[in-house]
């Protein structure tokens, strides 16, 4: 019981620290690379804050180097959903009744651990883990997580003092109660942050939660979890449960409990999803809220007023950091044939420049993609523009599987605005450029925005202002993340909230107010102050 009114001062984004040579971060950073390689761990699954071993293990290897085992996951299955469920209802109460600030507490510190102590930690094991580069580990290991977790405990803050209107002799009011039952949290293999907020927001929101990390994150989500519980977290309230897709997905779905899912990954997995729980829906004891942020087809439009430098600068780091494995990444991009030749020239003379390899060598902009299943994916999509008569690979298209999953920056052109490359989620480096005639630049917008069954970001790049308003107005419907002269990645939370429409998912932008709203059952509450003590109306007279 709280017996004082308790304010949370607006945050701050967690400002990224260089690593640039010479500096004690970088030196620091490169120790705990060194410390997490010279050891391979094991992952249990933690159900009501104990861990469990279920001896059935999965061996997380590094992408850019898949001979060395970083970890043995204990998988898990039906037993343990059951245990998990079980643990969160026995949290549930507990968790909920505790004052907003005390569960935004555990976030807030949580943050400050990833901030200060565990940074290293984080970046490290995601750099490992997931082959990111020492930069885009920071971005989001660190930054993009103490960012989720502190602003959403004050957005949180906000929302509840939003209370409706009393008129005389009424006192209305709302409480914005958890969900009853347990969110079912999935979350891609793409972003530490992402796996972060996947169980975090409606955690904070006085849900419980159970947690089915990627196989391909598994490493770094699990230090994730370790501070949670070091920050505060109450046994039972997050279940991390490490496993394959349908093992840890079919019972958690099937429970009666379920109260929301919480999901983050490809499209197809998300139909999946969706689809189960709508042939489950009689068994519910409520409708689950279902919130879910899937694939894109993102794209650059360039008009005859662009600069081809500030193109092609974009569109490397759009189409090829982390490998090209963002949903927001840049993978088609429509050029003017005026300043095609100009792009093209800076494309190649830059891409030239990327060296791709081990992310322990800081020197690289680029590591391995995720998995030998997305190498495949990737050069079996580079191999159909290598034989098709309307595409050609331009720049890059190398590919070695050998020690790690490399896939060089690569570049196809096409004179099919349809190709293959044009419409469908590649999920690696490969740039997709499509050059129009500049007299046919409206019905190009017009293929623009029809081409894809996604809708999640999308840049447009032009000098003239009354271009510029034409192009949004036009392609309004085409992102939800949408950049004007700037590259169509890195979404900052409170900057730039995150999601995107069609098929890219239900757009409820992470890390804002709304996103919050998704975990939430408001009650209201009339209460009448003279309460009347005759039943008829004046009319009546
Ligand atoms: P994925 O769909 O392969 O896997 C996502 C998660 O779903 C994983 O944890 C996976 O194990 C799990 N899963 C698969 N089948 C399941 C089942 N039957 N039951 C329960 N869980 C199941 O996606 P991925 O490869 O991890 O991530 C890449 C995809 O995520 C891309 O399509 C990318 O665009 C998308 N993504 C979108 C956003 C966004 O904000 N829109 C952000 C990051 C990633």
């Amino acid at each position: 019981m709280s017996i004082a009114k308790f304010h949370l001062r607006e945050p701050k984004n967690e400002p990224y620290l260089s690593y640039a040579p010479g500096t004690p971060e970088r030196e620091a950073l490169q120790a705990e690379l060194k410390r997490l390689k010279s050891q391979t761990i094991e992952i249990p699954a933690i159900i009501g804050g104990k861990e469990f071993k279920t001896g059935n293990t999965y061996d997380v290897v590094c992408p850019h180097n898949h001979g060395h085992v970083l970890a043995k996951a204990h998988l898990c299955g039906e037993k343990e959903v059951a245990m998990a469920i079980d643990a969160s209802k026995k949290a549930q109460k507990d968790w909920a009744d505790l004052p907003w600030e005390e569960r935004a507490a555990v976030f807030n510190k949580a943050a400050d651990l990833i901030a200060g102590r565990y940074r290293n930690l984080m970046n490290a094991s995601t750099m490992l883990g997931q082959s990111k580069t020492a930069q885009q580990a920071e971005i989001e290991a660190a930054g993009e997580l103490c960012d989720f977790f502190r602003f959403n405990s004050w957005y949180y803050q906000r929302l509840i003092e939003d209370q409706p209107y009393s008129p005389d002799g009424m006192w209305n009011r709302v409480e914005y109660r958890p969900l009853e039952g347990f969110v079912f949290g999935v979350s891609p293999f793409n972003f530490t942050a992402i796996a972060g907020n996947i169980p975090g927001a409606p955690a904070l929101c006085g849900n419980v939660v159970l947690w089915k990390p990627s196989p391909t994150a598994f490493y770094s989500n699990y230090f994730l979890m370790t501070i949670l519980q070091e920050a505060g977290l109450p046994d039972g309230v997050i279940n991390f449960l490490p496993g394959m897709g349908a093992d840890v997905g079919d019972p958690a779905l099937a429970s009666p409990d379920l109260s929301g899912l919480h999901f983050t990954g490809s499209a197809g997995t998300f139909h999946h999803l969706w689809k189960t729980i709508g042939n489950n829906i009689e068994t519910y004891k409520t409708y689950p809220r279902i919130v879910g942020e899937t694939g894109g087809k993102d794209f650059i439009f360039a008009h005859e007023s662009a600069d081809p430098v500030v193109i092609a600068t974009a569109a490397i780091r759009a189409a090829y950091e982390y490998q090209g494995q963002k949903c927001s990444a840049a993978s088609r991009m429509y050029v003017p044939q005026s300043l095609w030749s100009d792009t093209r020239a800076h494309l190649e003379q830059e891409i030239a420049k990327i060296t791709v390899g081990d992310v322990e060598d800081f020197s690289h902009f680029m590591g391995a993609v995720i998995d030998k299943k997305a190498f495949d994916k990737i050069t079996g999509y580079i191999d159909k523009a290598r034989q098709a008569s309307d595409a050609e690979v331009i720049i890059g298209g190398d590919a070695d599987d050998s020690v790690g999953y490399f896939v060089h920056p690569t570049v196809i052109l096409t004179t099919n605005p349809h190709f293959v490359t044009m419409e469908e989620e590649i999920f690696g480096p490969v740039l997709t450029v499509y050059v129009y005639e500049d007299a046919k630049f409206e019905e190009t917008l017009d293929i623009c925005e029809s081409t894809s069954s996604y809708a999640l970001t999308g840049a447009i790049f032009a000098r003239d202002r009354h271009v510029l308003k034409h192009m949004a107005d036009k392609l309004r419907q085409a992102a939800g993340n949408f950049y004007i002269n700037d590259k169509p990645t890195a979404a900052v939370v409170n900057q730039q909230p995150f999601g995107g429409s069609r098929k890219s998912g239900t757009n409820d932008k992470a890390g804002s107010i709304p996103h919050l709203y998704r975990w939430l059952s408001m009650r209201s509450m009339k209460e009448t102050t003279d309460p009347p003590t005759d039943w008829t109306y004046p009319y009546m007279g």
